[in-house]
């Protein structure tokens, strides 16, 4: 997606070699329009498929999954929560999470009620490095009986596993900028 490209190169800040800051105009401050043409584009891209729901994970995805879902008709928008004690109520599902950017492991949950059986949810979050956090919606839509259609995601760091590691749950990945490596503080997309 040729905008968000755009974006990237012009406002993202490098940190250290694998790391990107977008928070200029999507983890802090948000631009709606171009949140609203990821809308279009992942709705394209979702052409002719059942959504039924999109699940992402707080903060940063509930932002843009938000307007996402007012392409797909509006579908409900469910966020999972970060909890760092882990809590064994039986309401919830689970997942364990790694965090690439925190460096900690913390207990991702939804609340049964909002998974159900048989419901088809496209998966939405900002980055995909490891896979970490991909990895662990689709354990909880797979807990809920419900099908990971897709995951999408708006930057992929092509040269981190995550992709590979969806791809080996047999579940499909759709990104709109693929960066293929971060060199000499420039951004290389593939
Ligand atoms: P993963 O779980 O795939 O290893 O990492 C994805 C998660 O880590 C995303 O939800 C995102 O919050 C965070 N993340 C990973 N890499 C980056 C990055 O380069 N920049 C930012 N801002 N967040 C990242």
């Amino acid at each position: 997606m040729e905008l968000l490209k755009k974006k990237i190169r012009e406002e993202g800040k490098i940190i250290g070699d694998s790391i990107l800051k977008v928070d200029g105009f999507i983890n802090h401050q948000m631009d709606v329009r171009l949140f609203n043409e990821m809308g279009k584009e992942f709705k394209e891209r979702f052409k002719g498929e059942r959504i039924d729901k999109i699940l992402t994970i707080e903060a940063s995805g509930i932002g843009i999954a938000t307007i996402i879902a007012q392409y797909f008709d509006y579908v409900p928008v469910v966020f999972a929560k970060k909890s760092l004690a882990s809590n064994l109520d039986n309401e919830l599902y689970h997942s364990n999470v790694h965090s690439f950017t925190k460096n900690k492991d913390y207990d991702v949950v939804v609340s049964k009620r909002f998974i159900n059986k048989g419901e088809r949810i496209l998966i939405i979050d900002d980055f995909l490095a490891n896979g970490c956090a991909a990895c662990g919606l689709i354990d909880i839509v797979k807990q809920g009986e419900a099908e990971p259609v897709a995951v999408g995601i708006i930057i992929e760091k092509g040269f981190q596993p995550g992709r590979k590691v969806i791809e080996g749950l047999g579940v499909k990945v759709e990104s709109l900028a693929i960066i293929d490596k971060i060199e000499n503080g420039q951004v290389l997309f593939k």
